[in-house]
């Protein structure tokens, strides 16, 4: 299944702001990207990047089993495949959308980036690394600042996670 379409193409008679989906639209991309990532077993987490233009330039959901690959978080996905298509790691003037915290190792990403803004949905108490655990993006020692936004459609993605952990420790008592 192809990724990285401008799903909100269609979605943009919201009003006065041109082609600019609403946060809660670009949150609604990646809850369905995070939706993806659930039906090929993956934890549900779905993130979106977008241009100053409100533009998406990437999205994706969680590959980490599918490729073997500790790093492919739904994140660092995306800022990966942002910088090959603007040919630069360097991703200033966007906004990534993300339905859970992000960890520290995406965090980091973030601010090696130089991504200006996250907007997260469920707060991770348990390992994230922009408010809970630890401030990265937030930490002045760093010479980058993100502007963090947290709780767009927490529910949602917390229902997510919560129905998918909750199928998976069925599936391992019946297995
Ligand atoms: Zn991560």
């Amino acid at each position: 299944m192809p990724t990285g379409s401008s799903v909100l193409r269609k979605a943009s008679s919201v009003a006065d702001f041109s082609a600019k989906g609403s946060p809660e639209q670009y949150m609604a991309v990646a809850l369905a990207e995070a939706r993806l990532a659930a039906e090929r077993g993956e934890v549900p987490i779905g993130a979106v990047l977008v241009d100053g233009a409100g533009q998406i330039i990437a999205q994706n959901g969680n590959r980490t089993i599918e490729l073997c690959d500790p790093g492919a978080h739904a994140e660092m996905l995306v800022l990966r495949q942002a910088g090959r298509l603007r040919g630069n790691y360097r991703l200033p003037d966007t906004t990534l959308y993300v339905t859970l915290e992000p960890c520290v190792m995406c965090a980091g990403a973030l601010v090696h980036a130089r991504v200006s803004r996250l907007v997260y949905g469920a707060v991770d108490p348990k390992g994230g690394g922009v408010v809970s655990l630890f401030q990265v993006g937030q930490d002045t020692r760093l010479n980058h600042l993100l502007a963090v936004e947290g709780g767009l459609l927490a529910e949602e993605s917390g229902t997510l996670l919560k129905d998918f952990f909750r199928q998976r420790r069925r599936g391992g008592k019946e297995g």
